[in-house]
């Protein structure tokens, strides 16, 4: 009977207590001695102390190695609204949750839906020769037995444009080559071929678009990415094509024969399905309720594993929660993981992350994230109000002390596509940056895989995350916020 059982076991304990009390006091010391002041807690180390401990134990227990060789191998593809999406989020939920992470939780929000169907691409005249390629994401579909037409070849839309009435009834190879840099700049300067180039392209009458694919490595493979169709223009189907073959074409082109090209497409999008962002903390021991943001995007293209484009960022913010918990680095401030859905082919979940904090972004300190691959972390791209970048490169300097080799930081015009929406409510925003020479050669292909990283890059990127995130939620002055409502993402 409980009663009866309650009533013998609590004057026990109560004189088993006593009894070694009395006999050994050494055994309860502080807690159990009247008249003596608590210790004081033990005083956070230094940030050059943090910067050591950091980076040694990312490096010696290569916990996000592991983490990604199973997001990549074991879920794979996770385009927005997939079976790889959803099982990617219900892990990273379980991966914090067996990490020890506060408030973990997924935040729903609707995606897009697209779905890749068949794709075959041909040149049928001069010569009868497969051409390999890759829907473009979010692309129509052709009819079922395809689009042949005259290739006409422009390489910018000054030049697309000075076709004028010769673009009517031709499918449009953008043939333009992207340069491998070590900030990733020729991507940054083509990709408007391929998200906006099938609209201008339609504009003056083409019947599809072809894009030579954005990419920096000739290994014959197609480079998918989005598009996105301009109101009030036919939404025309659109493929990247490898650089090989936009070469062959030009080739052609340029002996002065005409070329025709069949293509069909069977993908399509499908009605808008329910999804969700990550989230997790590691609460602060002082201000709480003010938030260091960090992350990465959870989604990535169906064609490969999502290795360099996201997983490594994914990674980094989960593995920095870990990190930081395990060495008993508790910063004043808290630190957020968000794993971002659908940054791929629609950024919806940047946007909804925004919209749904609002009222709390004159909370964030600060947002980094990281999107460029595992290369070698270089520092950190800095959007925020005045002296940010200083005070972030003295901040870095601990890293560099450390042996790492991301202490710069620079001041730049974009951080991230799933923190830009942040600069709603000013919050200053960071971007790992990291050496993206080979970034390029593999994001957004089959080849995306976890054999394109280095383990102990993907360490020192950890390592660089881990503490700057550490070293903004632990400064006594947070960074110099941007002017609120400046967000240009559209
Ligand atoms: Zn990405």
């Amino acid at each position: 009977m409980p009663t009866s059982r309650a009533s013998v076991a609590v004057p026990t304990v109560v004189a088993i207590a006593a009894l070694i009390a009395l006999v050994a006091p050494a055994a309860f010391p502080a807690a159990a001695r009247p008249n003596e002041v608590p210790a004081p807690p033990a005083a956070p180390p230094t940030l050059a102390q943090a910067a050591v401990r950091i980076r040694g134990e990312s490096i010696a227990t290569g916990g996000a190695w592991t983490k990604l060789a199973w997001l990549t191998d074991r879920i794979g593809p996770r385009l927005s609204g997939s079976p790889g999406a959803d099982a990617a989020v219900a892990w990273a939920l379980q991966e914090l949750r067996r990490d020890g992470m506060t408030n973990v939780h997924g935040e729903t929000l609707m995606v897009p839906h697209w779905v890749r169907g068949e794709e075959t691409v041909a040149i049928v005249a001069p010569v009868a020769r497969p051409v390999v390629a890759a829907a473009i994401g979010m692309s129509v579909p052709t009819p079922p037995e395809g689009i042949t037409a005259e290739v006409i070849e422009t390489d910018s839309f000054e030049a697309l444009a000075a076709l004028g009435d010769r673009v009517k009834g031709t499918i449009v190879l953008f043939n333009k080559v992207t340069p491998a840099h070590i900030d990733g700049a020729g991507y940054g300067a083509n990709g408007g071929l391929r998200s906006r180039g099938p609209s201008e392209a339609a504009r003056l009458g083409a019947v599809a678009v072809l894009v030579r694919s954005l990419g920096t490595l000739r290994a014959r493979l197609p480079h998918t990415g989005s598009l996105r169709y301009l109101d009030g223009v036919p939404q025309i189907p659109a493929a990247a094509i490898t650089e090989e073959d936009a070469e062959r074409i030009h080739r052609f082109i340029a002996a002065g024969e005409t070329v025709r090209v069949r293509i069909v497409l069977g993908c399509r999008t499908l009605p808008d399905v329910e999804s969700a962002n990550v989230v997790a903390d590691l609460p602060g021991r002082e201000r709480p309720s003010e938030i260091v943001l960090i992350g990465g995007h959870l989604d990535s293209w169906d064609l490969g594993d999502g290795a360099v484009d996201d997983g490594a960022g994914v990674v980094a913010a989960l593995e920095t929660l870990r990190l930081l918990k395990q060495l008993g680095l508790t910063p004043r401030r808290t630190i957020r993981a968000v794993l971002y859905m659908n940054e791929e082919n629609g950024s919806r979940g940047g946007r909804a992350y925004a919209a749904a904090h609002k009222d709390e972004l004159d909370r964030h300190v600060a947002a980094i994230e990281s999107d460029s691959g595992a290369g070698r972390p270089l520092g950190f791209r800095v959007l925020a109000g005045p002296g940010a970048a200083d005070a972030v490169r003295a901040l870095a300097a601990h890293l560099a002390a450390a042996g790492s080799s991301a202490g710069a930081a620079d001041v730049a015009e974009h951080a991230g596509v799933d923190i830009d929406p942040l600069r709603i409510g000013g919050v200053p925003l960071l971007g790992l940056r990291q050496d993206s020479t080979h970034y390029f050669d593999w994001h957004h292909t089959m080849a995306d895989t976890l054999d394109k990283i280095d383990p102990r890059e993907l360490a020192e990127n950890v390592a660089a995350m881990a503490f700057m995130a550490y070293a903004l939620a632990e400064s006594p002055e947070p960074l110099p916020r941007l002017p609120a409502g400046a967000s240009k993402t559209p």
